[in-house]
């Protein structure tokens, strides 16, 4: 093991507005129980974009001068002194909510319903850098097998994979309204958990195209010009969806998904409204619909399914559509504004 740099590169929000800004900065200091990693590849979430173009929830949340970014895969380059469970050479990604000790669900062991929770590369510094600290608890150990890249969506496929095993997906249809990654991959764990039918929805024909890449089993329809009753029946469905997952965030999807459940069906609500909207509660009520919100992922159960899944077949790699030099950040920003784009990724032994 070769001597730790004293600086490193990273980007950042050096100013409250849009873009990112290459900066060095010393070396994260760990603490006993924390974890230094090596950054090997980073991938681009929505939530950095919202960061990058700097919008009113990123003025609201995000503190400037933060080093953002948190998808990530690398390997372990120190450890605090009490730390037990990796050793300095690991190959690790880690859990992004860094978690309280206080409140009733933390000391319950519902860890991902702390309120006390705290974001890496939102409200902690993040993983746009050539080294990060993460505290023992959040490390992820990675198999030899698994490629750095696909360890770097991890975050994101744990979002899918905790979603849609919400409910029992065996033998039933399944509705997924928006294919943003999120969406792809849950059609993909949906299609692997062993859903009879799964629909996708979106109304942009790029982005189903793309999916279908992903989960080749699935029906993708865009909305915006094809009946949702007409592509059911011709599929064979007659009655509706005995399970819907929401995630586009959008008023017309979560309606049309209510209009199309089966009689006593399940959602799960993932995706975020950017404002309140009416909902025919009516409706819910009549079909005694199970509506659940859904909020990041249970740690730490989601994580062993997810790599359980991985294990067992679970292919998630044409996901990745772009690579670049972290040097190139800027042309990676660019493109993911343009939306044509499934994860893109960068190399943090380029910058
Ligand atoms: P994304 O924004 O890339 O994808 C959303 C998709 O929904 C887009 O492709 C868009 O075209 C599509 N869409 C818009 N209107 C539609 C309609 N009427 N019908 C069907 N599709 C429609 O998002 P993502 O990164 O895949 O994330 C999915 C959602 O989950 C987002 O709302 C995001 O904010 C949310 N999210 C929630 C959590 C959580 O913890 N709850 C975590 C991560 C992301
Ligand atoms: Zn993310």
């Amino acid at each position: 093991m070769s001597a730790l740099p004293k600086t490193m590169k990273c980007l950042t929000k050096a100013e409250a507005k849009k873009g990112a800004w290459l900066e060095e900065r010393p070396l994260p200091k760990i603490e006993p129980d924390e974890v230094l990693i090596k950054i090997e590849r980073t991938a681009i979430c929505g939530t950095d974009m919202h960061i990058y173009k700097w919008d009113d929830w990123a003025a609201n949340n995000v503190p400037t001068g933060l080093i953002f970014g948190h998808e990530y895969s690398g390997y372990v380059a120190a450890i605090g002194s009490t730390v037990r469970r990796v050793k300095v050479g690991d190959k690790v990604t880690g859990e992004g909510h860094v978690v309280g000790n206080r409140s009733r669900n933390a000391r319950a062991g519902r860890f991902h319903l702390d309120p006390d929770t705290k974001g890496i590369g939102v409200n902690l510094p993040g993983a746009f850098a050539e080294y990060m600290a993460l505290p023992e608890f959040n490390v992820i150990p990675l198999n030899d097998k698994l490629p750095l890249e696909i360890g770097a969506i991890l975050d994101p496929l744990g979002n899918a994979v905790h979603t849609a095993l919400s409910f029992d997906l065996v033998g039933e249809d399944v509705l997924i309204t928006g294919a943003g990654p999120i969406g792809i991959m849950a059609a993909a764990v949906a299609e692997e958990a062993g859903a009879r039918r799964v629909v996708l929805t979106d109304v942009n024909d790029w982005r189903l195209e793309f999916a279908s890449k992903v989960a080749p089993q699935t029906r993708m329809v865009n909305v915006a010009n094809e009946k949702l009753w007409d592509v059911m029946h011709e599929i064979g469905m007659n009655e509706g969806f005995d399970v819907g997952l929401e995630m586009s965030g959008a008023e017309p999807a979560f309606n049309q998904m209510i209009e199309h459940m089966l009689m006593g069906g399940n959602i799960a609500m993932l995706g975020i409204p950017a404002k309140p909207y009416p909902v025919d509660w009516g409706k819910i009520v009549g079909k005694a619909l199970t509506v659940r919100g859904i909020y990041g992922r249970q740690m730490y159960e989601t994580w062993y399914k997810m790599l359980a899944l991985l294990d067992s077949g679970l292919d998630v790699s044409n996901m990745i559509t772009h690579r670049f030099p972290a040097r190139d950040f800027q042309a990676a920003f660019d493109l993911m504004e343009t939306g044509k784009s499934g994860k893109v990724i960068l190399d943090w032994n380029e910058i």
